[in-house]
């Protein structure tokens, strides 16, 4: 191994995600500076035939990051700048577009485009993720029209096998391939289906240094949280009304108890819209969160104490959950895009574990699927004396190009399943949600506990219809399988004939 690798690496390292429930110790653990590092790399690991992997912030809560052989933080890869219009094709000179670092924290992104004027058009609920991981799983925030972080991405650089760089853009891509440098080091490429495949791909065809993303002008927004309860927002489902009402607002999303309490399940729903500025809410408290929600979230003591009760008095958590929505009430805050749309607290890093689910976005298949939900709440607490820790959230997602997003060609409503990591049971009580809503077509979410999902190759094939093209564009982009890791191969995406060699 040459000198600059030595530098820009260690051995003995173990890798935690974020959430600690997925843990390895690779042969070694590097940083790269630039792209010439990432080469360097992925030549010394195919010359001794060992795989490579990258890891983002690791807020995977499944195991799509581990890789046991060479390790990438891509920490050091971070930066944000407007794109350079030379060589790009007429109709995208005025376009918006920012060209990032892959290792770029959403946080620093967001911050980095509002001093520009510029604004992300969506985000999920937090902003700890790398815009490349964000983007390499399928996160996604709430609103019917409003992309999912994979369907903001216009092109991508990175490096291949052998040390290849390729950028990557659609057939109707952003660059004006007859003017593209044939003296460029870089081979660009622009077909429908190797994109769709790599942007969703979570780094199994390629390491991916830098992206292009449209984004738009930095947008005000104001919100409203408020309380209803279950038979009501059953009824609005069913009759079409809350439909609408995802149809015609920005954000739409709503959180629910799975206990009863008094006969009732609590729900809570968000709207927010973008507003004109001029327009915007004013005086006290409508530059702030309800101080319930904004403070009592980021207290790390408050989850642990919440955790210890949920094991020591499980019944409680059945009026925890409720008082939590009940402090999230608040009807006039408003602010910048990304004030808005970050939706948890800061100490869900360290405690939140989820499983979440695609459905299409039908009011009928959601009410099932809550009551499906609240069934199976009840069947663990009355025979295992177990019990889910935090609220239901459902969101709305417009259709994704990508090939393996679970909201491919269809609007669809993911459904979350979140417990504090530490609540006795959790993984099993996940595990026992995942089989109850994969009976029902719910597909797991790529990036949240989902292990189930190894037993059940079949479904996967029959929700995503396109799995054997991504199959063959990650074959034909790493013949040699460098870029395969255990969690690609166990879910049956290595090979077209489903078997696991
Ligand atoms: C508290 C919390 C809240 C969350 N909220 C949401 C939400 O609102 N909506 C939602 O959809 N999801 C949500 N998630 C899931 C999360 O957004 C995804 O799992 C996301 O992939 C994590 O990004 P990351 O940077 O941590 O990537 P990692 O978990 O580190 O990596 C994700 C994948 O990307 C690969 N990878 C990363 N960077 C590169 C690169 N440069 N080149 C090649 N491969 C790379 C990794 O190998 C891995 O396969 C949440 C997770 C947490 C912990």
């Amino acid at each position: 191994m040459n000198n600059r690798l030595k530098k820009i690496s260690t051995d003995r390292y173990t890798w935690i995600n974020a959430s600690r429930n997925v843990k390895v110790c690779p042969l070694r653990f590097f940083y790269p500076r630039n792209e010439e590092d990432i080469q360097l790399i992925v030549r010394e690991a195919e010359e001794k035939d060992l795989r490579v992997r990258a890891v983002g912030s690791g807020h995977s809560y499944s195991e799509v990051a581990k890789g046991r052989d060479y390790l990438l933080s891509m920490k050091f890869i971070s930066s944000v700048a407007l794109t350079q219009k030379a060589g790009l094709k007429q109709a995208w000179q005025e376009a918006h577009l920012a060209t990032v670092g892959a290792g770029t924290i959403l946080k620093k992104l967001t911050r980095s485009l509002d001093r520009m004027n510029l604004a992300l058009s969506n985000m999920g609920a937090v902003d700890f993720q790398t815009i490349s991981g964000a983007m390499l799983t399928g996160t996604h925030g709430t609103g019917i029209t409003r992309p999912a972080v994979q369907d903001m991405v216009r092109s991508l650089k990175m490096v291949a096998t052998g040390g290849e760089i390729l950028q990557i853009e659609p057939a109707d891509g952003i660059t004006d391939a007859a003017n593209f440098s044939s003296s460029s080091a870089i081979r660009l490429i622009q077909d429908d289906d190797t994109f769709y495949s790599v942007i969703l791909g979570f780094g199994a065809m390629g390491i991916i240094y830098e992206l292009t993303l449209e984004v738009e002008p930095q947008f005000w927004m104001k919100e409203k949280r408020y309380l209803v309860s279950w038979a009501e927002l059953r009824s609005d489902l069913l009759n079409g009304s809350f439909m609408t009402k995802v149809r015609n607002t920005d954000f739409v999303a709503f959180r629910v108890n799975p206990y009863e309490v008094k006969g009732e399940h609590r729900c809570a729903v968000v709207e927010q819209e973008v507003i004109p500025f001029a327009d915007r809410p004013r005086g006290f408290g409508a530059f702030r969160r309800n101080i319930f929600s904004s403070i009592l979230g980021n207290l790390e003591f408050l989850m642990e104490n919440t955790i210890v009760k949920t094991n020591l008095k499980p019944d409680g958590v059945r009026k925890s959950i409720n008082l939590a929505l009940w402090a999230t009430q608040d009807m006039r805050f408003s602010g910048k895009s990304h004030e808005l749309l970050y939706q948890s607290g800061e100490a869900v890093i360290r405690y939140g574990i989820s499983s979440e689910f695609a459905f299409p976005a039908k009011a009928e298949k959601i009410v099932e699927v809550m009551e499906a939900i609240f069934a199976q709440a009840e069947l663990n607490a009355a025979e295992g004396g177990v019990y889910q820790s935090a609220h239901i959230p459902v969101r709305f997602v417009p259709p994704s190009k990508a090939l393996l997003s679970s909201a491919y060609e269809r609007e669809t409503a993911y459904i979350d399943v979140p417990l504090l990591f530490g609540t006795r049971g959790d993984i099993d009580i996940l595990e026992r949600y995942q089989e109850r809503l994969i009976g029902l077509g719910g597909i797991p979410h790529w990036g949240k506990h989902n292990s189930r999902l190894y037993q059940h190759h079949d479904f996967i094939r029959s929700q995503f219809s396109r799995t054997d093209d991504w199959i063959r564009v990650r074959k034909a982009l790493d013949p040699k399988g460098t870029f395969l890791n255990d969690f690609v191969i166990q879910m049956g995406l290595a090979m077209p004939d489903n078997s696991t060699t």
